[in-house]
């Protein structure tokens, strides 16, 4: 632990003696080590593409001038890695618009079956390419949960996303909407959402730190699939914000579940909570 430590001496009349203070500032220097690794972090993800696009601008205006079919080649390159850039810039600005957000509970009505189900439309055409089917076990009524559409959106495109990305060609991704609560210290009156793979999975050691900003179990394979290393991250301040929770199951060789627990609309303890 780490203390700051000050002295204050007092005297009154002949006596004389001293005041100790001791404050407790690990947290303080903990969340300042933190804010200094992002920023590492972030530079030098930054740093790696952007050393590669200048890489090529040299090699185009130097040896491969003429050489028509190096520049197609290197022109393909440098796009993917100016996307890659952009990529990570807008999960940076969402990542900062969530934190600040962070004290405002979001409380507009969503129908997040109904969100849950335009994701799977969207994402069905990558599932596809990737041999990957997209299951959904739901009611067959909405589902409303009080929330921010947009950031929920991003929630499950991520987890749908990372399922497919992650998971095994040729196996299923079940996505379950389940009300009241399936899974661990689930209530009565909350949610889950939970996406489901039938991939590799996540060692014991990872599934605790998948939330964590920029970690990856493999950098090189996140990074192939155009990841950024904080699409968890991201997840995990939305369902903060929400006054939900993410939980997740994984064994290697056992697929990986990832569940988001929120609570109902009209629930009046998670009402009063965010009045409070
Ligand atoms: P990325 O942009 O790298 O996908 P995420 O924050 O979304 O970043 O995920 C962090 C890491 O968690 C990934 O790099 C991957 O190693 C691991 N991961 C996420 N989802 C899954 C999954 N469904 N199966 C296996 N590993 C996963």
């Amino acid at each position: 632990r780490v203390y700051a430590v000050s002295i204050t001496a007092l005297t009154a009349g002949d006596d004389k003696g001293a005041l100790l203070f001791f404050r407790d500032e690990t947290a303080a220097r903990r969340l300042e080590h933190m804010r200094v690794d992002f920023v590492a972090n972030a530079s030098h993800e930054l740093r790696t593409p952007l050393a590669s696009v200048m890489g090529f601008i040299e090699t185009l205006q130097g040896p491969a001038r003429n050489d028509a079919v190096a520049r197609e080649r290197f022109l393909g390159i440098m796009r993917e890695q100016a996307q890659r850039m952009s990529r990570l810039i807008d999960d940076l600005l969402s990542l900062s618009r969530i934190e600040m957000r962070a004290h405002v509970q979001p409380a507009t009505p969503v129908d997040v079956l109904g969100l849950v189900k335009h994701i799977i439309d969207t994402l069905t055409p990558l599932a596809g390419d990737r041999g990957v089917a997209l299951e959904l076990v739901a009611p067959s009524t909405p589902v409303i949960v009080p929330g921010d559409r947009d950031e929920l959106l991003r929630v499950f495109e991520n987890l749908i996303e990372n399922a497919v990305k992650y998971g095994q060609s040729g196996k299923r991704v079940v996505i379950t909407v389940s009300t009241p609560a399936e899974g661990a210290a689930a209530n009565d009156n909350e949610i889950s959402i939970s996406v489901r793979d039938f991939g590799p999975g996540i060692g014991p050691e990872h599934v605790p730190r998948l939330t964590e900003r920029f970690y990856r179990v493999d950098v090189a394979a996140s990074r192939d699939k155009g990841g950024t290393g904080l699409g968890l991250a991201i997840v995990k301040h939305i369902v903060n914000h929400h006054r939900g929770r993410l939980q997740i199951e994984s064994e290697l060789g056992q697929g990986a579940l990832f569940r988001v627990v929120l609570p109902l609309f009209g629930d009046q303890k998670a009402a009063g909570r965010m009045r409070g």
